[in-house]
């Protein structure tokens, strides 16, 4: 999406993503290798708000000059032995051309046989009055950051690179492992740093794991900002719980997820999930960034039992048999929620829970949500956690709904509260 597309239109949803799908479905079904990208912007010209250009370009088989016309008339089909491979009925275009002219716009196709074909179309939508886009929140504070994406997809490369710089940050792209190290040590060097690396993992080319511990070893790079986008939640997971990384993000990456995360990663928002985008999109566990959990439990069988139940939802738990443990480990690591039992020998979950508390006022930070886990359904039992510190109170046996909602809970009180 070019930063400067219209939004808050008005048009008819569903007849433009029939179009879209159409376009892209051939796009993909049409290219056995490469990419297919999706591109919409202000159409150049506009004469009005609402008119936009829409592009699917992929880099499949193409199309012949002669057919460039021809494909959106009904029933045409470019070659019917290819077709009787794919299926179609050669439908799917003309249908789309009827379309996007009721939307008051033109569909065509440019290509080159054997490289890839191009399908452009545009419309005109309604432009919703009085209405004005909001600023995008804190995207001004990212303004001069200096940041090196290191990005060995060009397709991405070419989508992250539009989001970052319509922040303002100062961006700087390296497309291997070795000039995005030489990059980095060379602006430390002229004592210009970067203040923030993103990196691309894109299947095995880039281990964003294994190049951030490398990075990590140079003088004057320990504590630089690193944000990996992966195409898999669980090498999202892996690269978290790895260490080295301040924050991972799962593709498809939106624009405001994208910008939260950054400014998670520079220290200006906590480290905590992404808010969900799109409510009806997805379940909760494919939208929400996974968290870092400390569970303290003393007995194992109620470690197992909770990880297991958590295990869909992909976040990425420590454990630690006490008090004492769990605080020490706390003030290693941060983690965005902590599961605490009560009792516990060695220290309690009240103390750690005190202690927790105090090590965070010391430290200035911000307050980690603490659900405490009591076989005790008092009233003075869940009065004591509170108490204690803790901000909710989730009785055992523990039921695997009620965990989930209590931590889903909690977070989003810590987002109202930032
Ligand atoms: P179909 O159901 O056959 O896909 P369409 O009307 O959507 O019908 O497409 C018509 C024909 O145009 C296809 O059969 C194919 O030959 C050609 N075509 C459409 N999109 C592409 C593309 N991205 N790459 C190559 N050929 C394409």
């Amino acid at each position: 999406m070019e930063p400067e597309t219209p939004t808050l239109l008005a048009g008819d949803p569903a007849r433009l993503r029939q179009v879209l799908l159409n376009l892209i479905g051939n796009a993909i079904k049409f290219t056995t290798q490469g990419s297919v990208l999706v591109k919409v912007g202000k159409k150049p010209e506009a004469a009005a708000d609402g008119e936009l250009l829409f592009l699917v370009t992929d880099t499949g088989m193409g199309i012949p000059k002669e057919k460039l016309d021809a494909i959106f008339q009904d029933f045409t089909q470019v070659d019917s032995s290819i077709t009787r491979k794919f299926g179609g009925t050669g439908l799917g275009l003309a249908i789309c051309r009827r379309l996007v002219e009721m939307m008051h716009g033109r569909i065509w196709a440019e290509s080159e046989p054997g490289k890839g074909s191009s399908l452009f179309f545009t419309c005109t939508l309604g432009v919703q009055k009085g209405k004005i886009r909001q600023p995008e929140k804190d995207a001004e504070k990212l303004g001069g950051v200096k940041v090196l994406l290191l990005d060995p997809s060009p397709i991405y490369l070419l989508a992250h690179k539009r989001m970052l710089t319509s922040w303002g940050m100062a961006l700087t792209c390296a497309e291997d492992r070795e000039s995005a190290i030489s990059e980095l040590k060379a602006a430390v060097e002229t004592g210009t740093p970067y203040q923030l690396l993103l990196i691309n993992c894109y299947q095995e080319k880039a281990d964003g794991c294994k190049i951030t511990e490398d990075i990590r070893r140079e003088p004057g790079l320990a504590n630089l900002a690193v944000v990996s986008i992966g195409s898999h939640k669980k090498c999202s997971s892996h690269h978290l719980a790895r260490g080295g990384i301040n924050c991972t993000l799962v593709r498809p990456v939106r624009h405001r997820d994208l910008l939260e995360t950054i400014l998670s990663a520079l220290g200006h928002s906590p480290l905590i999930a992404q808010p969900k985008t799109n409510e009806t999109a997805a379940t909760p566990d494919a939208t929400a960034m996974p968290l870092r959990l400390l569970l303290v439990d003393d007995t194992s069988d109620n470690r197992l039992m909770i990880k297991a139940f958590l295990k869909s939802t992909g976040h990425i738990i420590d454990a630690a048999e006490n008090g004492q443990v769990a605080v020490d480990m706390f003030k290693k690591s941060p983690y965005d929620v902590v599961l605490m039992d009560v009792q516990m020998p060695v220290m309690d979950g009240y103390t750690a829970t005190e202690e927790i508390r105090k090590w965070e006022q010391e430290k200035g930070l911000r307050r980690t949500p603490v659900i405490a886990l009591t076989a005790h359904a008092m009233k003075e039992d869940e009065e004591r956690s509170m108490k204690a510190g803790c901000d909710a109170h989730v009785t055992k046996p523990v039921k695997k709904a009620v965990l989930i909602k209590a931590i889903e809970d909690a977070i989003s009180q810590l987002r109202q509260n930032r």
